[in-house]
């Protein structure tokens, strides 16, 4: 099974504090009027995201909703922040068994810039130790059949070594395709 599947599928979701901050928070590089102006040339993504978030009247009105959160997202100053009209009073979703596959999904990786408290941090942490860990031990693997393959002087041999580089070059893809670029391993 691919790996961050599985990560999101065993997932505890015990650990979420139901706390809403994600649903409370939604940082986006648009704007309100891109996204209406995209929407109406027809953008169903756009009339989607209109369809459910909905844009704070000021950035007073987000940093009085939560400072902390806002203000640890990079260049919070250049994004629009939203909400969802989903979001309950008392921080539950309002259509929590139809919610969106996303909201099901979330936090969708170990390196997912979680609010500030979230219940999912400390699992975060640790799945992304596994994850870079299982990066480091392959990138040992590699290099050492690539020094063999430099000494070995059997064509079968060389084959085979070729194959195994290929093989755990495209496992070390596959792990560094969810690792934000900012992360060095
Ligand atoms: S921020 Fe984390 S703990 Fe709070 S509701 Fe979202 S997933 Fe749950
Ligand atoms: S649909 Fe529900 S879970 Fe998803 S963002 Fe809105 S309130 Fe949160």
């Amino acid at each position: 099974m691919d790996m961050l599947k599985k990560i999101i599928e065993e997932r505890p979701q015990r650990l979420c504090k139901k706390c809403g901050k994600c649903c409370k928070i939604v940082a986006v590089d648009k704007t309100y009027s891109e996204f209406k102006a995209e929407a109406e040339n027809g953008s169903q993504d756009a009339k989607d995201f209109l369809d459910t978030f909905i844009p704070y009247p000021s950035i007073d009105e987000v940093l009085k909703t939560d400072r902390e959160t806002v203000e640890n997202i990079e260049d919070w100053e250049l994004k629009t922040f939203y909400r969802c009209k989903y979001l309950r009073d008392d921080n539950l979703c309002s259509i929590y068994e139809n919610r969106f596959e996303a909201c099901k999904k979330y936090p969708a990786s170990p390196f997912t810039d979680l609010p500030e408290g979230c219940g999912f941090s400390g699992w975060a942490f640790q799945e992304g130790e596994k994850i870079k860990q299982s990066i480091r031990k392959l990138k040992e693997e590699l290099l050492n059949y690539e020094t063999e393959l430099k000494t070995s002087k059997s064509s079968k041999e060389k084959n085979q070594l070729q194959k195994l580089i290929n093989i755990t070059k495209g496992k070390i893809d596959r792990y560094e395709s969810i690792l934000p670029e900012y992360i060095d391993v």
